[in-house]
């Protein structure tokens, strides 16, 4: 049957690194002074997905909201084994609370047309563990949250182990479905040399374009065609795209 795998992943500050000061006056992250890393939970989402295909096939699709440096978490998604990776960046989503960022996620999600959907429990930086939640809500989609283990998967049906703290749970649904994911689920798999050697070089459009600016000798279009061509240009999806309503967006519009 195969199934088709859609995993939501965030770029955070890692937090345990800070150096320099953490937050700016407007109560921002300074991201310039936290290295950025992949949310740990999410790397456990995406090795879930990566097991649902290898057992069942499929294919793993990995969304990044954030800003172009983000593609960063993608490019570790295909080392991984991750087969397709969209950022979604628009300027308009900056500072975007979880309301915001659930919306637009599930914009995306839903052009894909998911079977499952993965997301990790909580980002260590927001720490709200409100986007995996919110996005099924926005989906309509059934939601099994603080999955510990897949117990079975059959046809258009899921069964899956929660941790409570307390205790366990095992939990039913149809498919589609939405499943966070903990910490106790898996081991990441780390990236496959084979699989670094061959996407390193992938870029999206902005990070072509960022690089023509400190080096003129770069053509943005040619690079960009060429990048295509092997299967190296990632997906860059924006509010427009997903046809995202900016009104259900507006959280705080950075003037240029
Ligand atoms: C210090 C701090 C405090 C904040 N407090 C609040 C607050 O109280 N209320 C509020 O609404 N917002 C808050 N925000 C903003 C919030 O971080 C963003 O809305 C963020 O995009 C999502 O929330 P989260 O980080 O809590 O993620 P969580 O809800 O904890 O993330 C859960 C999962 O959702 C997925 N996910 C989350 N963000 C993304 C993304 N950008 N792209 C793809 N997948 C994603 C990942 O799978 C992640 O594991 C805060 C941000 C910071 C830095």
């Amino acid at each position: 049957m195969g199934y088709n795998c859609i995993v939501l992943v965030k770029q955070v500050p890692d937090t345990k690194r800070i150096t320099g000061q953490a937050m700016n006056e407007d109560g921002t992250v300074n991201r310039a002074a936290l290295p950025a890393i992949f949310n740990p939970e999410d790397l456990n989402a995406l090795e879930m997905a990566l097991e649902i295909k290898e057992k069942y096939g499929g294919k793993v699709t990995v969304i990044t909201m954030g800003l172009p440096t983000a593609a960063e978490v993608l490019r570790q998604s295909l080392y991984r084994g991750a087969d397709g990776v969209i950022l979604l960046t628009d300027r308009r989503c900056a500072a975007s609370d979880t309301l915001a960022t659930s919306y637009i996620l599930s914009c995306a999600v839903a052009k894909l047309n998911p079977d499952i959907v993965l997301c990790g429990r909580q980002a260590i930086d927001g720490d709200t563990a409100q986007v995996g939640p919110q996005t099924a809500e926005k989906l309509g989609f059934p939601q099994i949250t603080y999955v510990e283990q897949l117990l079975s998967l059959t046809g258009k049906t899921l069964t899956a182990k929660r941790n409570l703290g307390n205790g366990w749970q095992e939990v039913k649904t149809s498919l589609p479905a939405l499943l966070t994911v903990i910490d106790t689920a898996n081991e990441p798999r780390v990236p496959s040399a084979r699989r670094l050697m061959k996407y390193k070089g992938a870029k999206c459009r902005l990070e072509v374009e960022a690089a023509a600016k400190t080096d003129p000798s770069i053509d943005v279009e040619s690079t960009c065609k060429g990048l295509e061509k092997r299967g190296l240009l990632i997906r860059q999806w924006d509010l427009d795209t997903v046809g995202a309503d900016f009104g259900l967006v507006r959280a705080r519009w950075v003037a240029d």
